[in-house]
């Protein structure tokens, strides 16, 4: 990012809450705005649990669907194939950039039984919509994906590698000319609670997201901790990108004691930690220019 249009960016993020005409030479009503993002918070878990494949995870699913179509975006939906016949789905929406080079921003929007999910992760789809919504009449550098997957959660209790449904198909289907336009995928992943703000890898692929999320978030004065994810597939829709070369990183407060419990409601959410990771990859996107993308590449 060059200095002069990360100062840019960061005035208009941090000092204006009406932006006006922005360094990008767009438009945006209100940056990130954390009620907003709140408000799909508390409708996103009060569908309650959302096991992977049930109603209440389709349901979730046509309630982000609704609000990114109210925007502009045209929605696409892949289905996603389960253990037992049965079927998840990814939806998924884009914002063309003057480059065709994607970062892609991807929250779960599934949740495990018992738990309503709220952090774990209503706070990450919201912060996906409430981004989308923010961008919509902008046209930053990179074209901004925004996917919200499926079958996260492990669908056994037992086995490690049951998960990430949703985010090994998405991948798995990429060609390889549309991995290769993949500058960098960020999971959005439990972003509403706690006193420690990580990015997170398996450290098994490309580094660079970590890094230019690191940086960024330094000259921002809001420092990310690297917190390695040890689980031997991971633990968030990461993994298969990182596995596949792709430039990714898992950003997340920490920690919840409430994950996969009952208490996992709206109200335990801290806000100030969903407007605070909004407000970052807001800001980072934003920052992004040619040679950034050009440097994201492994
Ligand atoms: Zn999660």
């Amino acid at each position: 990012m060059r200095a002069a249009a990360l100062v840019a960016v960061t005035a208009l993020a941090l000092v204006s809450p009406c932006a006006g005409p922005s360094a990008l030479g767009a438009t945006s009503a209100k940056p990130f705005d954390g009620a907003r993002a709140m408000t799909h918070v508390r409708r996103i878990a009060a569908y309650g649990p959302r096991v992977q494949g049930g109603t209440a995870e389709r349901k979730a699913l046509g309630y982000a669907a609704n609000q990114l179509k109210s925007w502009g975006y045209a929605v696409r939906w892949q289905t996603v194939t389960l253990p037992g016949g049965r079927t998840s789905r990814n939806i998924y929406a884009e914002r063309r950039g003057r480059s065709a080079d994607v970062v892609l921003l991807g929250a779960h929007i599934d949740s495990k039984y018992p738990s309503p999910g709220a952090n774990d992760n209503a706070t990450g789809a919201s912060v996906l919509l409430e981004l989308a919504r923010d961008v919509a009449s902008m046209t930053p550098e990179p074209t901004l994906r925004f996917v919200l997957f499926g079958a996260e959660e492990m669908s056994g209790r037992t086995d490690e590698n049951a998960h990430h449904y949703g985010s090994r198909q998405y991948v798995a289907a990429l060609s390889p000319a549309a991995r290769q336009r993949i500058a960098a995928m960020v999971s959005v992943d439990m972003v509403g609670y706690g006193t420690v703000f990580n990015v997170r890898s398996m450290r098994r692929g490309p580094q660079t997201a970590v890094r230019s999320l690191q940086a960024y978030g330094s000259s921002v004065g809001r420092p990310l901790v690297f917190r390695l994810d040890s689980g031997a597939s991971g633990w968030s829709d990461h993994e298969p990108f990182e596995l596949a070369g792709i430039p990714a990183a898992w950003v997340q407060w920490r920690s919840d004691p409430a994950i996969h419990t009952a208490r996992d409601t709206a109200a335990h959410i801290q806000s100030a930690r969903v407007t605070a990771t909004g407000r970052l990859l807001r800001g980072w996107l934003l920052s992004l220019d040619a040679a950034d993308l050009d440097a994201l590449r492994p």
